[in-house]
Order: C-alpha cells, then structure tokens, then sequence
C-alpha cells in the first residue's frame, strides 16, 4: 500500500520521551518552555504552545473578546476548526469564497465582503475578525489580505496550522496577523501527536493567551489568582519533548517533501488534472500535495478514489466546504451555488501520497494509476 503519509519519528524522539518519563515531572516543567523558546526563536515572535491546533485558534478568539453575537470572516474551504471556533466562542462565522487555482482565500471576494459588513454600522460594530487559512501550507496573495483588513481596521488572525516552513517573499507565517495559529498533528508536517501554538507579537495578548490556557490563573502575580474564566489547554511535557526534536528535523522535512513535489510536477500530470497554484514568491512546505481533476463532480472525484485504493494507493480530498457540511447548512441554510469556487475544488480535489518513505518509482505508479483511473472513469481513450 502506498501509504498518503505519515510523521517522520526516530531514536531522538525516543530518547526524549523517556527522559520526561524518567523525570516524573510531566507537566509544566522545562520542557515546554524550551520547546516555546525554540518556537518563537524560528518564527522570530512569541509563541505559546497549547494542546492542539484548534485549542489555539479558540484561544486566539477568546484572548480578543469575540463573543455572542461578533462576526468573524472565514474561507470556505478548510478543516471545520476554523469556523467552529467562531461557533464556540458564540460568534458567527461570515463565509467567503477562495481562489479556485490557488486554494486560498480570494483577495476580490473578501474585498466584497468587508466592503458590505463595514456599509452599515451594525454589521461594521459586530465584525471583529478575519481569519485567513494557509491552504495546505501554501501561503497566498498575503499582501493583499493584509491591506484589506487594515483598510477596514479588522485584526487579521492567520490559520497557519499547515504552514509551518513555509514562507512567502521572505516572511514566515504568523508575520502578517496580529495572531496566528499552528497545529502539530501528525498530519502536519513536523508533529506533537497532539499539539498546536499561538504565536504573537503583542505581550498583552500573550499575557491573556497564557493565563486563558491555564484556568485563567495570573502567571505574573505573586500571590495566586484567577483573573479570567480559563481553560486547561496546556500541551504536556512529553509533547514539548517531541516537538523540540521535531522542530530541529523541519528545515529537512521541507526540503525532501519539495524535492517529492517537483518529483511529481516533473512526472507530467495526466491530461486536465492540475496541481495547486503556488505564488513565485511562496517557498511552500508542501504539507499536502493537493490537485484539480478533470471530473464534474464529486461522484466521480470518490470513484476515483475507491479505484486507487483497489490499487493499493491512498488518495483522498482536499478538505472540506464548510458551508456544506450538516452543520452549517442546517444553521444558516446554505446551498451549492453560494460559493462557486469551493463547490468546484471541494468536489474535484485529490490529495496524492507525498511523504519521506515514498520513492519516485512509487510516485510515477500513483501517477500512471491516476492517468488510467481518469481514462476509465471518464470513458475517454
Ligand atoms: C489541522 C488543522 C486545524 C486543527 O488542528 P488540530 O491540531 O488538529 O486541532 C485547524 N485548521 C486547519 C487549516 C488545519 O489544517
């Protein structure tokens, strides 16, 4: 079986494990801290390390005081976590539409959508945030992003859990928001298990960030107090540990899964099949290699996905139309046709196997069984 991926873990991993565990000391000791100084040293920020990607975006919102009745802005096309934290935390989420060839948030559709919500004071008075999704690690037209909220004087928050390495003209995430987010899932590209990270420049923020992960408990104060009603997101000892070796294996992992793409790019993609559209100026993590089929909908996108498998080669979406999922659709009625651009990359996308165990044999039997897989399924010649 060739396998869509999988973490890269060794003797480092191991060795560090055990010495948390030989320790006794599994939470809140030295790991953690190391593992955050070594976080914010590469992202040349604060960062603080919390239990999951999503534990950080709902930290992100909460330490800004969105609540009941608050708008935030939200692509379409992501994990749900990026709009379900807006739900949570009791704000609602405002779609908006991406660029079909590059994944990520269409600059000219959240132009349009700012431009209406700041047309009348209630709705300008209630929109608090735009959070934008690194698709797939790929960081998109961010200038352009960022100048809209500024515009507008929204805060940006950067959904960056995919974008770990990656950097576009120069800049790593967690530069153009005033937060950002990261996850170390095992499908990211460097991993905790579980694990993610709240990044920012602004000491105040960190300072609510840090006490909302921890009960609300005042870190700074000399006598104890609850200054906030917290949460327990704190990431543990053993995590830190594993992350701290994971980070120093980053820079690596970026350079073999970019050698891995180019593999592919050079195979030559079956006929109408096209890959992710990166900016020239983008230095992509590539924690997915993600493509457009020729198909017309997702029937056949999933057929060609079950054929794969009876290859053994496993495939499978790109992510997921928000909008679409039981959820939203039953809370805020929406259809096919509302945002075109996710309707058409949600139904035809396909993640292809890209990690360190795959060789370029392997790749050219996933692209020659897609090549033959599109043909019967499309009954072309
Ligand atoms: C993985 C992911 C998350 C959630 O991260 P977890 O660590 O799994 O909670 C949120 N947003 C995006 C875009 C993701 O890819």
């Amino acid at each position: 079986m060739i396998r869509l991926g999988g973490p890269l873990l060794g003797e480092e991993e191991l060795h560090a494990i055990r010495a948390v565990l030989a320790s006794g000391q599994l939470v809140q000791a030295g790991e953690v801290a190391a593992f955050e100084a070594a976080l914010s040293e590469y992202l040349g920020a604060p960062a603080v390390a919390v239990s999951s990607g999503t534990a950080a975006l709902h930290l992100a919102l909460l330490s800004m005081g969105i609540g009941p009745g608050d708008l935030v802005v939200v692509p379409a096309f992501s994990w749900p976590a990026t709009a379900n934290v807006v739900e949570t935390v009791g704000a609602q989420p405002v779609f908006v539409d991406i660029d079909k060839n590059a994944f990520n948030l269409d600059p000219g559709a959240l132009a349009a959508t700012l431009e209406r919500l700041c047309g009348t004071a209630e709705t300008r008075r209630r929109l608090r945030a735009v959070i934008v999704v690194h698709a797939f690690g790929a960081i998109g037209d961010m200038a352009a992003v960022a100048a809209l909220c500024k515009g507008y004087g929204v805060p940006l928050i950067e959904d960056a859990a995919c974008a770990l390495g990656s950097t576009q003209a120069g800049r790593k995430p967690g530069s153009w928001g005033e937060m950002a987010c990261f996850s170390f899932h095992p499908r990211k590209l460097m991993t905790t298990a579980e694990g993610g990270a709240v990044v920012c420049s602004d000491p105040a923020q960190i300072a609510r960030v840090k006490s909302l992960r921890n009960h609300g408990l005042d870190s700074l104060a000399d006598m104890p107090d609850f200054i906030l009603p917290g949460l327990n997101y704190r990431m543990s000892e053993v995590h830190a540990a594993i992350g701290r070796c994971q980070l120093a294996r980053l820079e690596a992992l970026v350079v073999q899964r970019r050698r891995q793409a180019e593999a592919y790019s050079a195979l030559i993609l079956p006929q109408g099949v096209l890959a992710q559209a990166v900016r020239e100026d983008c230095r992509h993590n590539v924690q997915s290699y993600v493509v457009r089929l020729p198909v017309s909908d997702a029937g056949q996108r999933d057929k060609v996905i079950a054929k794969m498998r009876q290859r053994d080669i496993e495939t499978t979406i790109g992510t997921w139309h928000i909008p679409l999922t039981s959820y939203y659709r039953r809370r805020y009625n929406y259809g096919v046709g509302d945002f075109s651009a996710t309707d058409r990359v949600f139904s035809t996308a396909l993640t292809l196997p890209l990690s360190a165990a795959i060789t370029e044999t392997e790749q050219q039997m996933v692209i020659a069984a897609l090549s033959e897989t599109l043909q019967a399924i499309l009954g072309v010649a």
